[in-house]
């Protein structure tokens, strides 16, 4: 090509979404497939959002409120911090590019525990910064490891918590320790997309750290238990100092009026928030109790979704259960060649799951 591409952007792996029920239709001619690949809520979206963003059709001729006025101040009202802690964004993706962005250099350092939440190394690539790649320890995030390579060149580092794909958690006390031996002006980005679904006690919550002396970033998503992936929309909150230099770089309107009609309505549908919740918890002891039975190996979650030990190659197990209707996720470009991912889905999809795994595994 004669266009020349920086080589830091030519080095990038493509994001891999999860197969969307309509493309196994069309290549594969299977109707009613299930799809269990992308941790989405199985309920559907709220109905109370439905309705909101119904509503707020009549209104698409005009510009959405760049700064999310109405969303803001509700979660500052639920969270306790005042509004200028808050940035919103198309997805909590989008936050991870404008973190990137606005605070990463050519040449500076971010760590990222791996496998972990594909899209801070592509962010961080896209800077022009280096990735540090920290592998898992038994599938955690090790805070030790995690300190050990911090360099003075070190800006960032990502901990996804629960992390996405091993559904692990990080204690309050593993991230008191990290966060106290961390040298100052790093700035910790927690990803808290599935936080709702978390059972344990001792799982660390950023909000508390947000005040501290040491830049924390919390981001939250509507995409996972409010049921809106389609719609994009997420948030992080943080120093009013970082919100403002954020502010100056996204794209002024870079959440849509819908979406911001939408999470407003989300936020205030307790009772669906609460269903969801239920649902993915007797979903995951269903499954831990199908699977025992059958004697195949998994790994239990904090989260939405968990990793199974297919004892074969997982590309194939995926192509076979594709073919019996039911969508998950292969794990070996997250560098796990015989393990898939699946997420909870409604009771007779769970059904579906263990039927077809009995008959592919
Ligand atoms: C799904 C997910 C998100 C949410 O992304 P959106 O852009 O808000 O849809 C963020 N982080 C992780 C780890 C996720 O799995």
């Amino acid at each position: 090509m004669i266009i020349k591409i920086p080589e830091y952007i030519q080095s990038i792996e493509p994001y891999k979404p999860g197969k969307p029920i309509d493309e196994l239709a069309r290549e594969y001619g299977i109707q009613n497939a299930i799809k269990l690949a992308s941790n989405e809520n199985p309920l559907g979206p709220s109905p109370l959002a439905v309705q909101a963003i119904t509503l707020a059709l009549s209104n698409l001729h005009r510009y959405p409120d760049g700064r999310g006025h109405d969303l803001t101040v509700k979660l500052s009202s639920r969270l306790g911090f005042s509004p200028d802690h808050f940035v919103l964004g198309n997805g909590s993706d989008d936050l991870i590019g404008m973190l990137t962005r606005a605070l990463l250099q050519p040449g500076d350092e971010a760590i990222i525990p791996t496998p972990s939440f594909l899209m801070y190394d592509i962010d961080v690539r896209s800077a022009g910064a280096i990735p540090v790649h920290v592998p898992l320890r038994s599938l955690s995030i090790c805070a030790n490891d995690l300190l050990e390579r911090v360099t003075s060149r070190t800006r960032m580092v990502f901990i996804c918590n629960p992390n996405n794909p091993t559904g692990t958690v990080m204690s309050r006390n593993d991230f008191e320790k990290f966060i106290g031996a961390l040298p100052p002006g790093i700035i910790v980005v927690v990803d808290e997309a599935y936080m709702e679904f978390v059972r344990d006690p001792d799982c660390f919550k950023s909000m508390a750290y947000i005040l501290g002396n040491k830049p924390v970033v919390a981001l939250r998503t509507f995409s996972k238990a409010y049921g809106l992936a389609g719609l994009r929309i997420g948030y992080g909150v943080m120093a009013p100092e970082l919100a403002g230099i954020l502010h100056r770089i996204r794209q002024p309107f870079n959440v849509s009026l819908l979406a911001q009609a939408g999470a407003v309505a989300a936020l205030e549908d307790e009772a669906f928030l609460n269903k969801t919740v239920q649902t993915v918890h007797e979903g995951l002891d269903y499954l831990y109790v199908e699977l025992d039975r059958i004697k195949v190996r998994y790994f239990p979650t904090q989260a939405n979704f968990f990793l199974i030990d297919a004892g074969q190659d997982a590309d194939m197990v995926f192509e076979n259960m594709l073919k019996k209707g039911v969508i998950v996720r292969s794990m070996s470009s997250y560098g796990y060649p015989e393990y898939i991912r699946i997420n909870t889905g409604l009771p007779e999809e769970n059904k579906r799951l263990i039927q077809a795994i009995k008959q592919v595994l």
